[in-house]
């Protein structure tokens, strides 16, 4: 994996990294070489973005797990909300 040209940062180093990196484990100076890296290395780059799309997808699809009972519930309180809104209108509607 590797573009052939010389970087100052070895290709190795910056895919060995690119989990650190995505976990915001590294030092604000090894981010930068990295992030300077990714900008004149298309594979890296092309690698990096698949890392990432798979953090960003573990990520989303946790949140949804831990968050998908209060969801749930603020989702039923609207649709009770909503048809009762709807029922008073109605109601309202039919006597007048
Ligand atoms: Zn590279």
């Amino acid at each position: 994996m590797s573009c052939g040209n010389p970087h100052e940062t070895d290709c190795r180093t910056v895919l060995e990294t690119v989990y650190s990196y995505l976990d915001g484990e590294i030092d604000h100076e090894m981010r930068h070489r990295i992030a300077h890296h990714l900008t004149e290395c298309a594979p890296c780059l092309s690698q990096f973005e698949i890392e990432e799309l798979v953090k960003a997808l573990v990520r989303r699809s946790c949140t949804a797990t831990t968050c998908s009972g209060e969801i749930k519930e603020r989702i039923m309180a609207s649709i009770q909300a909503a048809r009762t809104g709807v029922q008073t209108s109605t109601a309202e509607g039919l006597t007048s």
